[in-house]
């Protein structure tokens, strides 16, 4: 192995990722006065929260009557009862002071004609127990994830917390005591190893959409959190349930929003056909986004999908007519022209069911404290190791995330990662010695990536994984399509070792980046699409077509699901929160989920 020389760092907290969870999470840690540190691969206002566009969810009622317990309940039924309702009483009781916290904190948020916090109707979002429409969702217009890192970045700036911009997180490092006390990145500017010790470190580095062929999230959504836990031995929680939203631009994964259906915009087949008539008489296109996606996703399985391959679905929107298309949907004719080529007053948009969001990740407690069954005990604390936001799973969101719940997450137990620090770790605590060789392993794995020199290139590699992670662990899952899917992800997984890496630079060199991310995303997509094959029920986002209903009696429980270095998996389970934290609540008991 090539000799590294890295530099050290000693601060009491570093926080991986600069997103909404990462940056809420170093304000608070910093203006506790612990040193710390946040470093990521992207500049931190470019990270994936900038794209959310709706909301951010909160009982306020500046728009109506509204009260945390109907949150609360929405969200437990929008989990399919999979939510630890525990960490879902904390999220929804807590959701009006985080939102007022970020209006002080200078979030630009829409305002009422009275002043108040603007805030919109979102999908499942209920007063009274399901009986009334809630207006709950919280909108700096329509650039509410924009707002929120922006404002965050600067008070993480006004609070000292120190910078490490486009460094790469390679590892976790552990000491003798198996607690978690830094990790190794790469400087990717300068090409220098550094090593950041510290008390706590906290995984906020977002989703693992890009384990898919088609998605709404970033490129730098690669799960490297959960590929860096995976590979630590650690196990990762409710990998199954992946979210798809039905209209994501063919190729480009771009959003086009529910409201284009809202307004009209129809799907058809490869025969011309509106199909959606035939799986749901009445909402037709405008059914609920698993049931639209479903629905397309057998007809490209039975062969009725539209181009060359057959492979996606059509949304027509050129009936409406150019005027309420300038009017109405400008943002979305901008997106069809930039990332379809499509002049939407004169031609259908492609689309696919794109992957939208992951419920699962790095399991948590309340306080964002990572957990593992560990012997008898099924929430053993893992020490100094924290994870938030989308690459966590605390669990809130169950089997399935309501819209606008995620923004809310991150700044809730963001807060709750730095409260509990403040608790826990004393600043400028001394660090205790830790041998050189705790960095071998790292060191060791980097290497090897970097000198690979098979035959493969990512690129080929990264594009089969997608195609069968969209084609077998895809909205709709039977035994056959999972089996299968399993066996192709394990030769892909395989095939891995045989990658290679054309530039041995450390600087700038992102064939190497690529390919680090690639493992992480392979991880990421063993452990989901063979948790699903485990799972032999219809739950939330996990819809199987061998197993169509929901079965509480014996898979009312979280999959916790560990990969070892062939990419086998191993399987555990533990029962669902169904108790709250105090008394202020009442358990959501299990009930049939209509709309
Ligand atoms: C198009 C779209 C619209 C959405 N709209 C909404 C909405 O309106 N409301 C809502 O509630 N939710 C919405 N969501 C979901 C929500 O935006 C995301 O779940 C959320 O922003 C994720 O935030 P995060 O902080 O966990 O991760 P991210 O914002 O993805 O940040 C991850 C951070 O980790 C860093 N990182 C990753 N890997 C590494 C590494 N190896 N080394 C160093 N740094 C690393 C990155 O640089 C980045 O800073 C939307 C999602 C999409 C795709």
């Amino acid at each position: 192995m090539a000799s590294y020389t890295i530099q050290e760092h000693q601060v009491d907290v570093i926080v991986v990722g600069a997103g909404g969870a990462g940056l809420r999470a170093t304000v608070g840690l910093a203006a506790t006065g612990l040193e710390t540190a946040c470093i990521t691969k992207v500049f931190p206002t470019r990270s994936h929260t900038v794209a959310a566009q709706g909301g951010i969810s909160a009982a306020l009622g500046n728009m109506g009557e509204d009260d945390w317990r109907f949150h609360f309940y929405d969200t437990v039924k929008g989990s399919d009862w999979l939510g630890d309702q525990d960490a879902i009483e904390y999220m929804c009781k807590n959701a009006p002071a985080a939102i007022i916290e970020l209006e002080h904190y200078g979030v630009p948020f829409s305002r009422t004609e009275e002043g108040l916090i603007y805030q919109r109707p979102f999908g499942g979002m209920t007063t009274h127990f399901g009986k009334g429409t809630a207006q709950r969702t919280c909108a700096a217009a329509d650039r509410t994830g924009h707002a929120i890192l922006h404002t965050l970045y600067q008070q993480a700036l006004k609070h000292d917390a120190r910078f490490f911009i486009e460094y790469f997180a390679l590892d976790l490092i552990f000491d003798a005591d198996g607690a978690c006390c830094g990790v190794l990145a790469l400087d990717m500017n300068e090409g220098t190893l550094h090593l950041f010790r510290a008390h706590g470190v906290v995984l906020a580095t977002g989703g693992y959409g890009r384990a898919y062929f088609s998605a709404t999230s970033a490129h730098t959504c690669t799960g490297d959190g959960g590929g860096l836990a995976l590979r630590a031995g650690l196990a990762l929680q409710d990998m199954e349930f992946v979210q798809f939203h039905p209209t994501g631009i063919y190729g480009a994964g771009c959003l086009i929003t529910e409201g284009v259906r809202g307004e009209g915009g129809y799907l058809t087949n490869g025969a011309g056909e509106r199909f959606m008539e035939r799986y749901a008489p009445n909402a037709k296109d405008l059914a609920s986004r698993d049931v639209v996606s479903r629905a397309m996703t057998i007809e490209i399985r039975e062969g009725r999908g539209v181009g060359e391959d057959k492979d996606h679905i059509f949304l027509n929107l050129q009936h409406l007519g150019a005027d309420v298309l300038h009017e109405k949907l400008p943002g979305i004719s901008e997106s069809a022209r930039i990332f379809a080529g499509v002049d939407v007053t004169r031609q259908p948009i492609p689309v696919l069911p794109t992957v939208h969001y992951n419920m699962g990740g790095v399991p948590t407690n309340y306080h964002g404290e990572v957990v593992q069954k560990v012997g008898e005990e099924a929430e053993k604390v893992v020490p100094g190791l924290f994870a938030i936001g989308e690459a966590g799973c605390v669990s809130v969101h169950g089997a399935n995330r309501l819209g606008s719940n995620s923004l809310l997450d991150l700044v809730v137990f963001g807060r709750a990662v730095a409260q509990r620090c403040a608790e826990t770790i004393r600043p400028r605590q001394p660090h205790r010695d830790l041998p050189s060789s705790a960095t071998d392993a790292a060191l060791d794995h980097f290497d090897r990536i970097r000198h690979a020199n098979g035959s493969l290139p990512t690129a080929e590699i990264r594009l089969t994984m997608q195609r069968t992670m969209q084609a077998d662990a895809a909205v709709f899952r039977t035994e056959k399509t999972l089996q299968e899917g399993c066996l192709k992800m394990d030769q892909v997984f395989a095939s891995f070792a045989d990658v290679r890496v054309s530039d041995r630079s450390l600087v700038w060199n992102s064939d190497l980046i690529e390919t680090l991310e690639l493992q992480n995303l392979l991880y990421n997509a063993v452990a989901t699409i063979n948790s699903a094959e485990q799972r032999h029920e219809s739950r939330g986002a996990h819809a199987r077509e061998d197993y169509p209903e929901r079965d509480d009696q014996n898979w009312m429980k979280h999959t916790y699901v560990k990969v070892d270095p062939n990419g086998r998996c191993a399987f555990d389970y533990r029962p669902v929160h169904m108790h709250t934290m105090t008394s202020d609540v009442d358990v959501v008991p299990p009930q049939k989920r209509v709309y």
